[in-house]
């Protein structure tokens, strides 16, 4: 149980790493409010299994006007979080000179503008109560570029430095505020992909393996719970060698 007591806000926690994640933080402990753009069909089923550990909170974060409001209620609701991980995250992947204007911001938006808003409200109370810990999920493009993804190579890169930038704010706070770089991992995001360029990643992975949603998981976990007590700022790559 190695995160009794504590409180975590998820977003993206319908489906994939982020349900992953929640389920393991209950598993530890935690009581999780799960944040995503709709409620999940078998919500009255995850909650019954989370025995009064999981709440639900339905906000599309490409909506940044109602950000503040509704993390200033959640987070009132809770009496503050321990632990917030921004998670969502969407691609639109285009070669940049046929990128729209749409496909650009809506990747901008949901994955860096909103974790920014979310992390500076919830920030606040964490300030206050001088212990807390926040885990953006940015991505290996997000430090190496890829081609076909300007949009979320911007996104991911502008979110590890709201990682750093924030970290540097609330240090003496005692807030944390950390990044996961995933790197190829088996989720809805990835299933829709050609086998071809699949295999052609799977090739370049030292591991030869697609990593699973729990080894991104476990990441956070660490991060989110005491053991991760004098790291911040920092970027950690779950990518199978991919990078190194
Ligand atoms: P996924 O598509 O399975 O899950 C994304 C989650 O975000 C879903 O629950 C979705 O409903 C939610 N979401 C999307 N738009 C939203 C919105 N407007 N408002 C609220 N919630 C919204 O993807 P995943 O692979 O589990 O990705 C999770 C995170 O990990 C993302 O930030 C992604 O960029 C990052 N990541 C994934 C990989 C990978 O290989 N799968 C690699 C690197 C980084």
């Amino acid at each position: 149980m190695r995160l009794e007591n504590k409180k975590a806000l998820i977003t993206g926690a319908l489906r994939g790493i982020g349900k992953t994640i929640a389920d393991l933080f209950i598993a530890e402990g935690a009581e999780v409010w799960g944040l995503d753009y709709k409620t999940p069909e078998d919500l009255s089923d995850r909650v019954a299994a989370a025995k009064g550990k999981l709440h639900w909170v339905e906000l599309d974060l490409s909506k940044i006007a109602e950000i503040d409001g509704v993390i200033e209620g959640v987070v009132k609701e809770a009496d503050g979080f321990d632990i917030v991980v921004n998670n969502a995250g969407i691609t639109k992947d285009n070669l940049s000179f046929r990128m729209s204007l749409e496909e650009w911001q809506k990747v901008i938006d949901i994955n860096l503008t909103a974790a920014f808003f979310v992390s500076r409200t919830v920030a606040r109370d964490m300030i206050r109560k001088r212990k807390g810990s926040i885990i953006n999920m940015a991505s290996v493009i997000g430090i190496h570029g890829n081609g076909g993804q300007a949009n979320y190579a911007a996104s991911k890169a502008g979110l590890i430095g709201v990682t750093k930038s924030i970290a540097n704010e609330v240090a003496s706070r005692g807030v944390r505020v950390n990044a996961i770089a995933p790197g190829y991992i088996d989720t809805d995001m990835t299933a829709v992909l050609p086998d071809e360029v699949k295999n052609k990643m799977i090739d370049v992975i030292p591991m030869k393996r697609m990593g699973v949603q729990k080894d991104v998981a476990n990441a956070v976990l660490f991060f989110a719970s005491d053991e991760s007590s004098y790291i911040t700022g920092q970027v950690l790559p779950i990518d199978g060698g991919m990078f190194f």
